[in-house]
């Protein structure tokens, strides 16, 4: 899970970390009061994503009336930046900050390293707006360090942290604090990244964050139930927020074959087979093994409101699911919905008869498989003749 800026900033101060003074603000009116109080100030798009100072998301106000103008063009549109894809993010709030008079820019992160199984610094003396291309070009320019999970964060590895970047005793001190706490609320609350980018030393000699971003590792929310209230669903894509709220496993992709799979590994071994005879599926989507009807409805609704969708492959190995279950659910989404897209099913397992009877009664015309194979090669024929 992700959360903006605003938020990211309010949970690393509540750790001590410093951030500059600023507050979120929902209309242009609003920003004005907020800059009456900081000029000059930076006005800020709140959105689920990196880039944006490059997509004229992060300006300059010198008076709260600029303020409140930046605000009102930022307000209501829609960001497009390297990270959004072509569909962007809606701004729905600022953050309008005291500007900061910045000395020099630094990368900092922590992230976890699943090779190591414990957590990892990312310093880098060249932060700032241009970390993609320094990852690209000059890798050697981002240094890691790791820490241990079982024992902590530790000093030797925030001085560390400090002779990459290149920073002064005084300095120094500041960044093992901020290290000792960013590795607390990682911690604390199952993070699954905190960058500080830029992460700036400034004119008087202060390192202060001035931009933030915190995910959360989704199977830990439930025992965070102050870090999902942060959650913003405008900013998520609609598909994937209505598979999360009926327990559905889905992954957006680009492609035009919807897939609707029962197990992880087989549905990916179901987006290798319809690649490997060439297709492209639309959607990654484990319907999980005790789906009832009403998720398997839920899960047939979402990709038959996939507008790139030209077919369905249905591939299901009953084992603890049961075929019939999945053919209930079909039938009962394909009729209320009305679909006019070719469904190839290819079903296997428990209760396979009785599935294949509630097809075969239903009178809707469903293009059957007789295994993975067959059924992949059959759902990419149907897409190239499914709905423009
Ligand atoms: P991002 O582009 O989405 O990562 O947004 P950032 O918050 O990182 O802002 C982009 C850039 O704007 C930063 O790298 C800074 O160079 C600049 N910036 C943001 N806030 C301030 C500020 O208060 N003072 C100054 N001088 N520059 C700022
Ligand atoms: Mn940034």
């Amino acid at each position: 899970m992700k959360i903006h800026e605003y938020q990211a900033k309010e949970l690393l101060a509540a750790y001590g970390i410093a951030v500059p003074e600023g507050k979120v603000a929902r209309t242009a009116d609003e920003a004005f009061e907020i800059a009456s109080t900081m000029c000059p100030c930076v006005i800020k798009a709140q959105v689920h994503s990196g880039g944006r100072g490059k997509a004229g998301g992060v300006k300059l106000a010198n008076s709260p009336e600029e303020a409140r103008d930046i605000a009102q063009k930022m307000l209501g549109m829609t960001l497009v930046t390297k990270q959004t894809g072509a569909e962007g993010r809606p701004v729905r709030s600022v953050l309008v900050a005291a500007a900061v008079e910045v000395d020099k820019e630094y990368y900092l992160s922590i992230t976890t390293d699943s090779q190591r199984a414990g957590l990892v610094i990312v310093a880098s003396a060249a932060g700032g707006t241009e970390i993609e291309e320094t990852a690209a070009k000059n890798p050697e320019a981002i240094v890691q360090i790791p820490i241990s999970v079982t024992e902590g964060f530790k000093t030797y590895e925030g001085i560390r942290a400090a002779q990459v970047l290149g920073l002064d005793d005084l300095l120094q001190k500041q960044l093992v604090f901020m290290l000792g706490a960013m590795t607390r609320l990682y911690l604390e609350k199952d993070c699954s990244l905190i960058e500080i980018n830029p992460l700036v030393k400034t004119r008087d000699n202060r390192l202060l964050c001035l931009d933030a971003k915190i995910n959360f590792d989704d199977n830990a929310l439930f025992r965070h139930p102050d870090v999902l209230d942060l959650r913003d669903f405008s900013q998520e894509d609609a598909k994937e927020y209505k598979a999360s709220c009926s327990d559905l496993n889905y992954v957006s992709l680009e492609g035009d074959i919807g897939c609707l799979v029962n197990g992880a590994g087989l549905a990916m071994a179901t987006m290798d087979i319809i690649k490997n005879f060439g297709g492209s599926p639309a959607n990654f989507l484990d319907v999980g093994g005790s789906a009832t009807t009403e998720r398997v409805k839920a899960a047939f609704e979402i990709l038959l409101s996939d507008k790139n969708v030209r077919a369905i492959f249905v591939n299901i190995f009953g084992g603890i699911m049961k075929c019939d279950i999945i053919a209930e659910g079909l039938v009962q989404a394909t009729r209320e919905m009305g679909v006019s897209i070719p469904i190839v099913v290819r079903l296997e397992g428990t209760n396979v008869d009785a599935g294949r009877k509630i097809i075969n009664d239903s009178g809707l015309s469903i293009i059957s498989a007789s295994d993975m194979a067959d059924g992949a090669r059959k759902a990419i024929e149907a897409a190239k003749g499914g709905r423009a």
